[in-house]
């Protein structure tokens, strides 16, 4: 936990991939990440691998995971190996989870959503709202049987025990992890058995992903992931974290409305090498690709 080098020297196999969880339809945002984390490894020489983050069985669907597998394959987007599921992959995310406890790092929350409304102050940067801490430090063992909560981490505590750390990222450069801007996020929810910090820290480092190709809107989570890795003695990958296209109005795609699905352009005729084409030469100006597809 001491080494703070976020040195690849270890990992010399380029590995990427792309971990859509299945609550839509992918759009033109997620088949611009796909493309890119494909690419890198193709470049590479390397593996590009799936990932389907499928924990959180209220909002996953069974008929979007075939759908993502018919999308990349549409785009030609082929990728190596099984498709992984991380709803098959629970018990990892419980040793992962039990390490923590056994080093004092998490604690039971109780607190329901408008509690935290009330009490919260709001993280730099937009996102959502930092926890206050209310459960911290309070021995609760006796409701733990009987009542909804949620488990997670002293983010103080834990950034005290790893020390200062770093990663790299290719667009940013070295960047100081900061994980205390998140406050004390969930690692185990209410409503599903683990978070997306814990899933994906567990899996990309179980998959030996070397490279880490992804959309900027989830370069503030790395903060976090930087910690667990070093909490859970994981290797570090080289972040890329890449623009987002935008639509006419200059509006980021991800995690929007605002962007055709694959489905849709696939209906109306799209040709996908020529629309993969694009996709490729938006990678120097992603604001570039959308009036074409909105044109149709
Ligand atoms: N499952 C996440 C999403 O669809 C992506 C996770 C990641 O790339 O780290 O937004």
């Amino acid at each position: 936990m001491a080494d703070d080098s976020p040195s690849s020297a270890a990992v010399t196999i380029v590995a990427t991939r792309f971990a859509p969880s299945p609550t839509g339809r992918l759009h033109i945002g997620h088949a611009f990440s796909a493309m890119m984390a494909h690419d890198f490894a193709r470049a590479g020489g390397g593996s590009f691998q799936l990932r389907i983050e499928d924990i959180d069985t209220s909002r996953c669907r069974e008929e979007h995971v075939d759908a993502i597998l018919e999308d990349l394959r549409w785009l030609g987007l082929d990728w190596d190996g099984p498709v992984v599921r991380q709803s098959e992959r629970l018990e990892l995310y419980a040793a992962a989870l039990e390490r923590l406890r056994a080093m004092g790092l998490i604690y039971p929350c109780f607190c329901t959503r408008r509690d935290i409304a009330a009490s919260a102050t709001a993280p730099h940067g937009g996102g959502g709202a930092i926890y206050p801490g209310t459960c911290r430090g309070i021995d609760q063992r006796h409701r733990l049987a009987g009542e909804a909560h949620c488990w997670r981490i002293d983010i103080a505590r834990a950034a005290a025990l790893a020390g200062p750390l770093s990663w790299h990222d290719d667009r940013a450069g070295t960047v100081a992890a900061d994980p205390l801007s998140h406050g004390d996020v969930v690692l185990a929810r209410k409503d599903a058995p683990f978070a997306y910090h814990l899933a994906v820290v567990v899996d990309d480092a179980a998959q030996g992903i070397s490279d880490i190709v992804r959309g900027e809107d989830l370069f503030a989570a790395t903060h976090v992931h930087r910690l667990l890795q070093a909490l859970l003695d994981l290797p570090v990958p080289r972040y890329h974290h890449h623009r987002l296209l935008a639509d006419a109005e200059g509006r980021r795609l991800a995690k929007r409305d605002n962007a055709p699905t694959l489905a849709a352009l696939r209906e109306r005729g799209e040709d996908p090498v020529g629309l993969v084409a694009s996709l490729r030469r938006a990678i120097v100006d992603p604001g570039i690709l959308i009036p074409t597809l909105f044109s149709g």
